[in-house]
């Protein structure tokens, strides 16, 4: 154990009060910062900028965090959040297959009040940090313990060799799940390389070539980084590791590249380590011919690659990607709307694959690792909305009108309503390859077989008219359900009293 623990401050009210993700953001950013958390504070709103909207519009972001952790082995994931928080992340854990344990630290107002929650979380973490188990264990705050000032920089750095990490992952700080991952993962790459700053640190479980290696910054479909290794080969560099990483010692094979790819362009504080590191760093990806063609020349040129290997890598691949997108032609208008950061990049390949798609949205921020992937959408006359928002999204799909619109679950929905072919964007992708030739000719299909559709979406767009809709959908035993504006109104009325009551005793 180190020395003596350090107290919290008691927790403001308006962090207690249980509000979460419905207290506002601007309630509990006061709280947080009352808390003592405004330097964190100002860390997120510099790497992970607000949007136009007042909360994440997709799944709670610390599902981010809490991913990457339990993806990695030898690696204990703990949540200090409410109840109703971490029910829903585990839920969403182990829908996505984590097979892993999710930690957890409940409070109630009174620990949280009295600042026993740190120590609750201290205790925790001691109990779990085993080195025959773990490399590391880590401590997710989530919204109302991080409002509540809840210091997990406290904790100690590690205990018996094991390595804890406490990071704030509040969703009125960090806008996507997306952004998340880069939390946990810029975390855990600092403090590699601190490591590997001060003394020797264990080799990578897998053998490490002797070419000089890219690591990819990006959660990729598997056979993504085998197609990626190949086009890297004639110029004489090697895949090395993936971050978010599976293991802790891959981070220090992922710090030792000679380049690094930020495939998702959404890493900030990754982008950060890895610059401490003196490594350089290139956006976008190779997709489609012009995207595969600039993406080598930029890996080639930071990896001080000849010019004459640069060209024998672009001429073994391209001809290839250009034939399988010739091979498997798309011949429709699309918008494409995410949150996963790799939007331009599945608008790019659909274009070159002769798609029109006059809109791009995407739930993550504007950085220059996507720039040039929004300038070649921007120059093809596709409008590029950064941090776009639901109602952002389904305008233009309204506006369009496309074939096919490819988006986020609700904005599925609302394609289906209007008899619009549509794809779930995280299906299109997680499923099939983006990159080099395999990724050329992966989409056609899926286009082909929703667009087919169009005429039988259009059918049950007819065949459920006049059923009602919204709070009036389907039908009863004695006809459609009819509205009753009467109604609403005395419940209207029944709670403005109710406030104003409330508000009486309050003064
Ligand atoms: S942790 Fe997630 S689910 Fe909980 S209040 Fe915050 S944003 Fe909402």
């Amino acid at each position: 154990m180190d020395g003596a623990i350090a107290p919290q401050a008691a927790a403001p009210e308006a962090a207690t009060s249980g509000t979460g993700c419905h207290g506002g953001r601007e309630t509990m950013v006061a709280a947080a910062r009352a808390a003592g958390k405004s330097e964190a504070l100002d860390r997120m709103m510099a790497d992970y900028p607000r949007g136009p909207h007042d909360q994440p519009q997709s799944m709670c972001p610390a599902f981010g965090s809490l991913r990457v952790g339990l993806r990695m082995r030898r690696t204990a994931t703990i949540l200090s959040g409410s109840a109703c928080c971490v029910y829903g992340l585990t839920f969403t854990s182990h829908f996505y297959g984590a097979k892993r344990t999710v930690g957890y630290v409940p409070f109630n107002s009174e620990t949280l009040v009295k600042g026993q929650l740190f120590e609750d979380i201290r205790a925790a973490v001691y109990e779990t940090a085993k080195p025959a188990d773990y490399d590391c264990v880590v401590v997710i705050n989530l919204c109302v313990p991080t409002a509540s000032g809840v210091p997990l920089d406290r904790l100690p750095k590690q205990i018996d060799g094991v390595r804890v990490i406490g990071i704030d992952v509040p969703g009125f700080g960090v806008p996507t799940h997306a952004e998340a991952k880069d939390v946990l993962a810029g975390a855990m790459l600092r403090y590699a390389r601190l490591e590997a700053e001060t003394g020797p640190v264990a080799r990578p479980r897998m053998a490490l070539p002797d070419e000089p290696t890219v690591t990819l910054l990006a959660e990729l479909f598997p056979a993504d980084p085998v197609g990626i290794a190949a086009l890297l080969k004639p110029m004489g560099m090697a895949l090395g590791t993936q971050v978010p990483t599976r293991e802790w010692r891959d981070l220090y094979a992922a710090l030792d590249c000679s380049v690094v790819a930020a495939v998702h362009p959404f890493y900030t504080a990754s982008v950060r380590e890895f610059h401490a590191a003196g490594r350089p760093v290139v956006g976008s990806g190779p997709v489609g011919v012009d995207g595969t063609a600039a993406w080598l020349d930029a890996v080639g040129r930071a990896g001080n690659i000849a010019a004459e290997r640069i060209d024998v890598a672009k001429a073994k691949a391209l001809p290839a990607i250009r034939a399988a997108l010739e091979a498997n032609p798309i011949n429709a208008r699309i918008t494409v709307s995410g949150y996963e950061g790799s939007e331009l990049l599945v608008a790019r390949l659909l274009m070159e694959a002769g798609a029109e798609v006059p809109y791009v949205g995407t739930a993550c921020p504007r950085t220059e690792w996507s720039d040039a992937d929004r300038e070649w959408l921007q120059a093809r006359g596709t409008h590029v909305q950064y941090r776009a928002s639901l109602e952002q999204d389904c305008a233009a799909m309204q506006d369009v009108r496309p074939d096919l619109a490819v988006g986020t679950t609700p904005l599925v929905q609302k394609a289906k309503e209007l008899g619009i072919p549509a794809l779930y964007f995280t299906n299109m992708v997680s499923a099939r390859p983006l990159f080099g030739a395999a990724g050329a000719g992966s989409l056609a299909g899926i286009v082909a077989a929703q667009t087919r559709g169009r005429e039988r979406y259009g059918r049950m767009v007819d065949f459920f008219t006049n059923v009602g809709t919204g709070e009036a959908t389907g039908y009863g035993w004695q006809g459609v359900p009819q509205d009753h504006p009467q109604a609403k109104e005395r419940f209207r009325k029944m709670r403005a009293a109710k406030v104003k009551a409330e508000s009486a005793v309050g003064t």
